[in-house]
């Protein structure tokens, strides 16, 4: 069935199992790829296959794991025109996604004041299930938050305009239509904006510890031992809701449009039917709703370190880039020679632009565009740029982190509390969590290992290492 084609590419024909329209394509190391084989991604890749319009290839990046629909890591591309759109292939946290800020101060300054730090980040910035932010908007101001995206945030003193072209599509989607979120989705909206959230969302102070591109590092304003800090967090409950709601529609369009799911979480409409479209201007809005929460968090970051090293440190406080990793997107691509627009389904994944992509801001035209990928609170994370392989591979994606080697259930029985804050003390790395059990759940062990997952993206011609970051502190939602 799964056979190696190349080092680092596994594949399975079309034919393999019935209703394949294209075949399926793993990029996994041989024990990254059998670690897919421990769980059911695999058959999630040969499912999605089975999608109506889907081109090429069925293709998950080597942080592969099981998920919703598609598997984590899963990405595919959708012909316009006979193709489907499906919330199994975004994800219930619609615009999850990752931010990277890096600031003027070394390991040296921060290191005897990161306990206070972490206490400020802790109390400046919402965190854990359900968690009710400091803004309380109004149904009408919740409307533009939703087709605005993080540019509301901006206009409202949350950052800066410079702060926007340093986020992928500048932190708005230009398709939202308020009208098309329910009113649940938007009741769960309301208080919710600038929170953290809980489980798998952090936010991390970093130290660089290895550079791999002088010269892409030094553009970007990095440098070793310097301070950088990591925002996971998406849309929140409003996404969820978002994801919730049309999944009910996307079964019933399922039917109607004859449309042959051999997986339930894989209900998909036609792109340009109604259902579909519908769910593309409420999907865009809850993306944008998650760009905005990453601008407001990031304002309060930005204080909660002025709290600490002085005012003056507000202002040097820059974003290097965010990044989302659950979406679809209209995008331009070369299929058989030509080029085409296709609705690119990111699961877990992130976008990888090359440079001199149109879509990037000029900053970034000749670096690529910065690619954010997470590894664990233990371990280390890496800033990396876009390369032309992405686009020939791909659909100009890459993995989005580690990903998971244990369910959060098995983590939870496997790990032990005492041990893990042991190991995490040992390496100096301070947590502030308000659960036990979410941080087992997200114990380095739970994951795989990143620089493993990353090898295979270099290797691959997907991307180019830039930097290495290790965690000093972790918040945990
Ligand atoms: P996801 O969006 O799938 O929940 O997670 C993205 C990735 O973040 C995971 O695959 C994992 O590699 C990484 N990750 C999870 N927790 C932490 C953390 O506390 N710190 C860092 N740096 N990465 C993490
Ligand atoms: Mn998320
Ligand atoms: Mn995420």
């Amino acid at each position: 069935m799964w056979k190696q084609v190349d080092k680092f590419v596994y594949e399975i024909p079309l034919g393999a199992k019935e209703g394949m329209r294209v075949p399926g394509r793993v990029f996994a190391s041989e024990t990254i790829f059998k670690q897919a084989e421990a769980d059911k991604a695999l058959e999630q890749v040969v499912n999605v296959a089975t999608l109506p319009g889907i081109l090429r290839y069925s293709l998950a990046m080597p942080d592969i794991h099981w998920g919703y629909g598609f598997p984590i890591g899963g990405v595919a591309a959708f012909d316009v025109d006979h193709g489907v759109i499906t919330p199994g292939g975004i994800g219930f946290d619609i615009n999850c996604g990752v931010r990277l800020l890096v600031t003027p101060l070394t390991e040296e300054q921060v290191r005897p004041k990161l306990g206070a730090l972490l206490d400020v980040l802790y109390k400046e910035v919402p965190s854990g299930v359900g968690s009710e932010g400091f803004i309380k908007l109004s149904v009408r101001e919740l409307d533009k938050v939703l087709e605005m995206g993080a540019k509301w945030a901006v206009e409202q003193g949350y950052g800066t305009f410079e702060d926007l072209e340093r986020l992928e599509s500048q932190g708005q989607l230009k398709g939202a239509d308020a009208s098309k979120v329910s009113k649940r989705a938007k009741e769960r909206g309301l208080e919710q904006l600038g929170t953290l959230g809980s489980g798998n969302h952090f936010l991390e102070v970093q130290k660089v510890d290895e550079i791999f591109d002088e010269a892409v590092a030094k553009q970007m304003g990095l440098s070793l031992g310097q301070v950088t800090i990591m925002l996971h967090t998406g849309s929140r409950g409003l996404g969820h809701q978002v994801a919730t709601d049309y999944i009910d529609v996307m079964l019933k369009a399922s039917k109607k449009y004859g449309i042959k799911l051999v997986d339930k979480q894989l209900a998909a409409a036609p792109f340009k039917s109604e259902e579909g479209q519908d769910y593309w201007a409420a999907m865009q809005c809850a993306a944008n709703f998650a760009w905005a929460n990453r601008q407001v968090i990031t304002d309060y970051i930005r204080k909660a370190f002025a709290k600490v090293f002085g005012n003056e440190i507000k202002d040097k406080i820059t974003v290097i880039y965010d990044v989302a990793h659950n979406i679809a997107k209209l995008e331009k691509h070369m299929v058989d020679g030509m080029e085409r627009e296709v609705v690119v389904h990111r699961k877990g994944a992130t976008r990888s632009f090359p440079a001199h992509h149109p879509e990037l801001p000029s900053i970034y035209e000749n670096t690529g565009q910065p690619v954010i990928i997470p590894g664990s609170m233990g371990s280390s994370s890496f800033l990396l740029v876009g390369l032309p392989g992405s686009m020939e591979q791909s659909w100009g994606s890459t993995c989005h982190g580690a990903g998971r080697v244990m369910s959060r259930k098995e983590a939870i029985r496997k790990g032990n509390y005492g041990t893990l804050m042991d190991s995490l003390g040992e390496k100096g790395i301070l947590v502030r969590s308000a659960e036990r059990e979410t941080l087992l759940e997200e114990a380095p062990e739970a994951y795989k290992d990143v620089d493993e997952v990353v090898h295979v993206v270099e290797e691959l011609g997907l991307n180019r290492k830039v930097a290495r970051m290790r965690p000093m502190g972790v918040v945990k939602g």
